[in-house]
């Protein structure tokens, strides 16, 4: 989405929360796509997330933040706040699905069936298939990992345990 009409909506979305006096601004994080800072009444979301995601994804992260402002600084993520999400329509779980995209992240694991495709800071630890085409583990649809864009291993453990899971079928 672009960042002005990102801008635009957390405004007119916040003004309708009654955050009259909040300010919204952007930040740098790839790591999370939205902040609440009670202490200086304001909510950021991240740039670089929300050049990637779409206007849906980006209302839901405006008014996850917005519900944090409603219910105040000390309730985290408890049943206050998932009412307070639910009220606005956002979302009331307190994290975004794994499968939006992530800039910069150079692990990239593809779904050799779909060809859906997770993005990972660090090499994966553990052998996983794909959550987008089986809900359940399915040796069929082990991701097979790219690093910076080149077949990469992700390390000894994870081809041990890949190694005694094709033995296994
Ligand atoms: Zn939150
Ligand atoms: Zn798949």
């Amino acid at each position: 989405m672009r960042r002005q009409e990102a801008r635009d909506l957390a405004r007119s979305l916040m003004d309708a929360s009654g955050l009259f006096d909040w300010r919204f601004r952007f930040d740098h994080a790839r790591r999370r796509a939205g902040v609440c800072t009670h202490a200086t009444r304001t909510i950021s979301l991240s740039g670089p997330l929300t050049d990637l995601y779409d206007a849906d994804t980006v209302r839901a992260v405006i008014l996850h933040e917005i519900a944090h402002a409603l219910v105040g600084p000390t309730h985290g993520h408890d049943a206050a706040w998932r009412r307070a999400a639910r009220s606005l329509g956002a979302p009331d779980s307190a994290r975004l699905p794994s499968s939006l995209p992530a800039p910069d992240a150079p692990w990239v694991g593809t779904c050799p069936r779909c060809g859906a495709t997770r993005r990972l800071y660090r090499a994966p630890r553990r052998v996983s298939s794909c959550g987008v085409c089986s809900r359940s583990f399915d040796a069929s649809r082990i991701l097979t990992w790219r690093r910076h864009g080149v077949a990469a291993s992700p390390g000894g453990a994870y081809e041990r345990e890949l190694a005694s899971l094709r033995a296994r079928r």
